[in-house]
This record gives C-alpha cells, structure tokens and sequence, in this order.
C-alpha cells in the first residue's frame, strides 16, 4: 500500500517513465492526444514507482496534463497550483458529488467543465484527499454515470465498478460528449494493460491482486 516512497533496487532494467520493465516499455507506442478539457492528476507520491499505475500513463498521453504529487515528505503539495484553474472540478465519487453528463445544468456541463482533477491513489487514500485536502475538498465534485465494470486487472478495488485512473478520466470525457478522446484513451489502456500483462508472465485478467 503506501509505503513503496523509493523506487525498488531490485529492478535496475525498469524504464524510469513508464516504470515497466524496458523490454515491455511504454513509452512510444501509447496514443498521443489534446486533452478537451485541462487534467490535473493529484498522484499519492507511493503510486510514483508502481508500475500498475495509471495516472502516469495517462500523463504520457495526454499533451495538456498536469501531475502534482501529494504526500511527499521532502516537498510539499503545491495547493497554489490549483488556483491557476479556477473552473475546475473533482472526478471523484463523494456524496456531493454532480453525475457528468453533457446534459447537467451549469457549472457542471462540457462547456463550463474546464478542468478536472483526477485524484491518483489508492481508494483509501483518494477518499483521504477528497476530505481533508483543503484545496481539494473546497472544489466542486463531480461522478461519472454509471457503466460496464472496471477491466484494469492489476488493482485491487473496493467494488467491480471502481474505475483506475486512465478509464475514468476516458469515462469522463465520454460522459461529456468527447467520444474519440475517450476511444484514444480506453486504446491506451489496452496497451498499457497488455504490457503489464505480459511483463508478469500473464496472459489473462487473473490472480493479480498482489502487485508492487
Ligand atoms: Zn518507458
């Protein structure tokens, strides 16, 4: 869980991007793309060196992205970043949250949605953030309409429906009516999954709760 702050000594041959062993590195052949809205990635700094974490792929999709770290000791989250965005909003499922649809009325639709935060992390520490980041909780929340279950295999999550990082902000923009954004996306989750896959020795979806 959230004790792996160093990168392991144990795996000199990873590639330090993507994280994955750089015979099955990522980098180069994921989709590249514009982002229709600003994404701004708050990681836990333990997701940093695991490889089955998606924030990181997302980051190297995306060409307009953000990533802050949170929970680093020997630097501070820089809350004042997140006032460079002032009509952002957070993906995230609290009991306030608004669904995401085209749909929902101001200042929750495609066209007032300019920024979305997406908290990197695991379910525990995302809800964690969610309440008692100040900067964090004081925003707007925003939920995704419901959809088929997650097929990220490499996480454990509290429910099927518990989304990784990439399939949700590829959720989110299909929720707001960014369709081909959202297909660019679920593509690099495919290839991000596959990869990882193979690189554990795995050809299917099973027995891959225990990762680093
Ligand atoms: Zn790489």
């Amino acid at each position: 869980m959230g004790h792996h702050h160093k990168p392991k000594q144990s795996y000199p041959s990873r590639c330090h991007e993507c994280w994955l062993h750089t015979d099955y590195c990522l980098c180069g052949i994921l989709p590249r793309l514009w982002s229709p809205l600003k994404i701004v990635i708050i990681r836990h700094v333990s997701e940093r060196y695991r490889s089955s974490n998606t924030g990181r792929v997302l980051g190297a999709m995306l060409e307009n992205c953000v990533l802050l770290d949170l929970g680093d000791k020997h630097s501070p989250f820089p809350a004042d970043r997140l006032l460079e965005f002032p009509e952002s909003q957070v993906l995230y499922p609290s009991p306030k949250a608004s669904r995401l649809t085209p749909q929902t009325p101001v200042p929750f639709s495609r066209d007032t949605c300019r920024t979305l935060i997406v908290l990197d992390a695991t379910w525990r520490q995302a809800r964690r953030i969610s309440r008692r980041v100040p900067s964090v909780a004081s925003l707007p929340f925003v939920t995704l309409p419901s959809g088929p279950p997650s097929s990220w295999p490499l996480r454990s999550s509290p429910t099927p429906d518990s989304l990784c990082t990439l399939e949700a902000v590829g959720r989110a923009f299909d929720a707001l009516g960014f369709h081909q954004e959202s297909l660019l996306i679920d593509q690099g989750m495919r290839t991000a999954r596959e990869r990882l896959l193979r690189m554990r020795g795995l050809s299917n979806h099973s027995s891959l709760e225990s990762c680093p």
